[in-house]
């Protein structure tokens, strides 16, 4: 383990700069908590989280896949593809971390998606321990230890210093790039603010999430529960517990007339929305009961029961803070939890 003074961090950016892109949180114009590329002087955010997660990095909004021109009778086929600079994430938390994990067994299964691929191997996940989790977290129902996260390198900030540990190869070769500003650390200097860290996640009101159950021997019940009318009558459709959430990975392929030719892209869309998935016969789920259930079913249940108990949801608790109707994850998971007992 290395630390350095906090009062260093910006040397430390800088360094880190240097060799490649970096990326840190911190607040926009409009004070909103949001990633942004490191220049001279940026500070860190004092948010917990940003508003928008971490997985625009690998899985952006939207981008262009292909391209195709007229050129007479012929078709010229353009690869959109281009090799990705490294580039460093720093200051992710323990959840949208794992959240990479989600994404993984979803775009590097075959056929793996090299346009996510790229991006994958080219960044480097640089974690920031929580010190100060919120009402609305719950990672550790999904095992998720916030005074301790996953990533290439994780970093506490404890009294005056900020402790970082390698955990992969490329977060080996960050810190030995950084070496010259790093002293030695020993683990010990930062177990009582990660016993703190922990001392908090454990109060927080949805810690104790009760999720026995929610997986694919209970999925008929769960899918025929007669809950779902009601949990969903106010759900207004508008995604927005889709678009904030680091797990959600749907995404919809449409071409764009360049007046010579066609722009092939993807960009992200909602289960929640009434033309979802939408086919030449119409549509697999007409009603909004059915796309609420589908959010939820392939979070709770569909996903773990497809990849070993892995549920699709960190507990980051976006959904919870921004739905307008303050419908969330934990309302649905409460008001189940009778269905599978
Ligand atoms: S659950 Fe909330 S955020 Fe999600 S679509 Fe419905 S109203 Fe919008
Ligand atoms: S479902 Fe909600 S709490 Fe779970 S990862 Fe998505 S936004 Fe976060």
């Amino acid at each position: 383990m290395k630390k350095l003074p906090v009062s260093k961090i910006q040397e430390l950016f800088a360094a880190i700069r240097a060799q490649q892109t970096l990326y840190i949180p911190t607040d926009d114009a409009s004070g909103q908590a949001r990633y942004l590329p490191w220049q001279e002087g940026m500070e860190l955010t004092h948010a917990l989280n940003t508003v928008r997660s971490a997985k625009d990095f690998f899985f952006p909004q939207t981008e262009n896949l292909v391209e195709f021109k007229l050129k007479g009778k012929e078709i010229e086929i353009i690869d959109s593809r281009t090799e990705q600079d490294d580039f460093v994430i720093f200051g992710v938390r323990a959840c949208d971390a794992r959240s990479f994990t989600i994404l993984d067994k979803v775009f590097l299964i075959d056929p793996i998606d090299t346009y996510y691929k790229n991006r994958r191997e080219h960044g480097t996940v640089v974690t920031l321990a929580c010190t100060q989790p919120e009402e609305t977290c719950f990672c550790t129902t999904f095992g998720i230890d916030p005074a301790d996260p996953e990533g290439d390198a994780a970093c506490w900030i404890a009294g005056d210093s900020l402790y970082l540990k390698a955990r992969t190869e490329k977060g080996e070769k960050l810190l030995s790039a950084l070496d010259n500003l790093l002293a030695d650390a020993d683990e010990g200097e930062i177990a009582a603010q990660q016993k703190a860290t922990r001392d908090i996640a454990q109060k927080l009101p949805f810690a104790k999430l009760n999720l026995a159950g929610f997986n694919g021997e209970n999925l008929n019940k769960l899918f025929d529960s007669k809950k779902w009318p009601e949990l969903s009558e106010a759900c207004l459709g508008c995604g927005t517990c889709t678009f904030v959430c680091p797990t959600c990975q749907c995404y919809d392929i449409r071409d764009f007339d360049t007046g010579h030719g066609v722009k092939r892209f993807r960009c992200w869309d909602s289960c929640m929305y009434s033309d979802f998935t939408l086919m030449a016969h119409g549509n697999s789920r007409n009603s909004q009961v059915e796309r609420f259930r589908q959010r939820f079913m392939h979070k709770l249940v569909y996903f773990p029961a497809n990849n070993e108990g892995e549920y699709g949801c960190v507990g980051c608790g976006r959904c919870l803070a921004k739905c307008p109707i303050s419908m969330n994850i934990v309302k649905v998971a409460k008001a189940l939890e009778g269905e599978v007992q």
